[in-house]
């Protein structure tokens, strides 16, 4: 059985985080473990409240999986302060996992900053250089490039920016730009060429968790040892199917669909 690990919050409605994760290992068929950094207190409607878990207790979660169980990938969703980035990237340099997807979250969809705004230039100086590939949305690309992004150009020169900053890879997602044709593009950058992966925009209004079930999807078929291109293009499948499938839980926006 092939072992995914994600280091990330905890989302009390299951929709996003820590717990879209690990339903996403499972649905793929993959045995998930996690590494949780923050407590959040949020529904379908908004976050609440957030408890950072203290390094101590992270720096010893990363060490009781690492040392005893072999990591096939890594997932690292919400980080929020400085000193949790800095445990996490320790970890990682010490036991050197292969496959590292890492889902810079800055801000949920109802506007709650999951980091700590000192913390963006830790992410990046201390995060970014260690990770496999790095999954940015435009609104993140823009703040992790510096540059504003309106067009297919842009997300190409966004991508060949963060690319330059140590990463393997980078998959700049679409989904917030307007495009004429209806369609979401995401392009993902190996340092030489781009690979381009459209899929049409579905009209829902349940997409809580979206990126966390991409990243935890592409995670899960680097663990199953698939190769970079089809890991993005196969995750890309799932994540489409999952908001297809979306439905509502509560009075706000409800959750992707895992298991269909
Ligand atoms: N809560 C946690 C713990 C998260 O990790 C994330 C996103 O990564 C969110 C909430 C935000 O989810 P969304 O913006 O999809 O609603």
């Amino acid at each position: 059985m092939k072992k995914a690990l994600t280091i990330a919050g905890s989302d009390t409605c299951g929709g996003a985080g820590i717990q879209a994760d690990l339903k996403t290992f499972s649905a793929l068929g993959v045995y998930g473990m996690s590494v949780i950094t923050a407590v959040t207190a949020q529904n379908t409607q908004g976050v609440f409240g957030v408890l950072d878990v203290t390094t101590e207790i992270i720096e010893k979660q990363i060490k009781a999986i690492f040392e005893d169980i072999e990591v096939d990938a890594v997932k690292i969703g919400m980080v929020s302060m400085i000193d949790t980035i800095k445990t996490i990237a320790e970890g990682l340099k010490t036991y050197q996992p292969k496959n590292v997807v890492l889902d810079p979250v800055m801000i949920s969809k109802s506007g709650y900053d999951l980091l700590n705004k000192e913390a963006k230039e830790t992410l990046i100086n201390e995060l970014i250089p260690l990770a496999t590939l790095i999954t940015p949305n435009i609104p993140e690309a823009e703040v992790i490039s510096n540059i504003k992004i309106k067009t297919v150009e842009d997300m190409e020169q966004s991508a060949k920016i963060i690319y330059d900053m140590g990463v393997k890879n980078v998959l700049v997602k679409g989904g917030h730009l307007e495009l004429e044709e209806k369609e979401a593009i995401d392009i993902l950058y190996d340092g030489q060429t781009f690979n381009y992966y459209k899929a049409p925009i579905i009209n829902t209004q349940n997409t809580h968790g979206t990126g966390c079930t991409l990243s935890s999807a592409i995670a899960s078929y680097l663990a199953l040892e698939k190769d970079m291109k089809e890991a993005v293009r196969l995750a890309k499948l799932y994540i489409t199917m999952a908001i297809e499938q979306a439905f509502s839980i509560g009075k706000g926006v409800g959750p992707t669909h895992h298991f269909f």
